[in-house]
């Protein structure tokens, strides 16, 4: 599903015409694609219009690929999982789910649970699972209880080989916390292994990236969850992610009240400490990952999340306005707005 197949291919015609006329500066090539329900704008340098044409419709069809595996509910790998696990038995799992089974598992347990791919029915319950925003109303208290009673857990899968089972009927996987950061990090692999290194991968605001924007570091901007524009940039080079998890996302209102998608998986309803949560890590699926946890922990207990994920650099903005940086944090990021905010430090325990 690409937007903009015929620009790129104008955009290619142009920059070797460029070449030929003996402009040596190397130019990037870029293209956007829709996958984990959200615009994939990829800008890669490659050494010539024929390699950067390669290398995006190889991520375009591995793009394509990843959601349609491990999308919850329609028919694929994960969609076919979620019918089988709460029968109990053992079945044989899609191959490529094992891997991201395994990660999530590991994160979710060092998230202390609050990240928790295994509550897919919680998702469901309170309507996000949808590629629509619910109307509302919120779900009966006694419906989230009922599903708080059966805890499903990543723990409870277990796996022998490419069979897998769960011992919970309740465990619905939702990669929704995961899949863009697990799917980024697949997205650069890719890149590195065709010989590219310089390179961006952003998913609607999160994003990896390795290299060099040319002769400068790549520059990202953090939206600012108190209101519109950007609070904060972060300039990266080498090789590292950027993921932010925001109560702005998706929600809906009911009787004056904001109700989001990211859920605590020890009450059952949205998390309503913080707004956002930015975290900045070499990998895309642990900064996904704990994105999500860190929301959830909200901002008493976030500091002992972030270290027991092994995760350094992490800014949360909460519900009253106040920004908080680890020292990691603090030396990186340069913050935007007129009414730049007075952070407070926050070290790791
Ligand atoms: P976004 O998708 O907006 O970047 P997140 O990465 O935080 O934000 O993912 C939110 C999505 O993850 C929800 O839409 C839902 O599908 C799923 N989800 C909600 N709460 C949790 C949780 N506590 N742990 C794991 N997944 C969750
Ligand atoms: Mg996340």
């Amino acid at each position: 599903m690409t937007l903009r197949r015929s620009s790129l291919r104008a955009l290619l015609t142009l920059l070797a015409a460029l070449l030929l006329a003996g402009c040596s500066k190397p130019e990037p090539y870029s293209e956007t694609i829709i996958a984990f329900g959200t615009l994939v704008d990829v800008t890669l340098y490659a050494e010539s219009p024929a390699k950067a044409d390669e290398a995006l419709r190889m991520i375009e069809s591995d793009l394509q690929y990843m959601h349609e595996t491990w999308h919850p509910w329609k028919a694929g790998s994960l969609g076919r999982m979620n019918l089988l696990l709460p029968t109990g038995g053992w079945f044989s799992s899609g191959p490529s789910l094992l891997p991201i089974i395994g990660q999530s598992t590991t994160l979710s347990e060092q998230s202390d649970g609050l990240f928790n791919p295994a509550i897919g029915q919680l998702v469901d319950l309170w309507g996000f699972h949808g590629e629509d925003l619910p109307a509302g109303p919120p779900p009966e208290p006694e419906a989230i209880a009922a599903l708080l009673d059966q805890a499903p857990r990543m723990s409870d899968l277990e796996i022998d080989g490419i069979r897998i089972r769960s011992r919970n009927p309740a465990v619905k996987l939702d990669f929704g916390a995961f899949a863009k950061g697990y799917g980024v990090d697949r997205v650069i692999e890719r890149l590195v292994e065709l010989g590219i290194t310089d390179a961006i991968v952003n998913a609607g605001g999160d994003l990896r990236a390795i290299g060099r924007h040319g002769s400068r570091d790549w520059r990202v901007g953090i939206r600012d969850p108190r209101g519109q524009g950007v609070i904060a940039s972060l300039e990266i080079s080498g090789d590292e992610s950027v993921f932010t998890s925001g109560n702005y996302e998706r929600f809906f209102e009911w009787d004056g009240k904001r109700y989001h998608h990211i859920i605590d998986p020890r009450t059952g309803y949205p998390a309503d400490d913080v707004l956002s949560v930015t975290v900045l890590h070499d990998s895309g699926a642990v900064a996904d990952a704990a994105a999500t946890a860190l929301f959830v922990a909200g901002r008493e207990d976030w500091p002992r999340i972030a270290a027991r994920m092994g995760v350094q650099a992490v800014m949360v903005v909460d519900t009253d306005g106040g920004v908080a940086l680890t020292p990691a944090m603090a030396e990186r990021i340069r913050f935007e707005s007129e009414d730049a905010p007075d952070p407070q430090i926050r070290p790791l325990p």
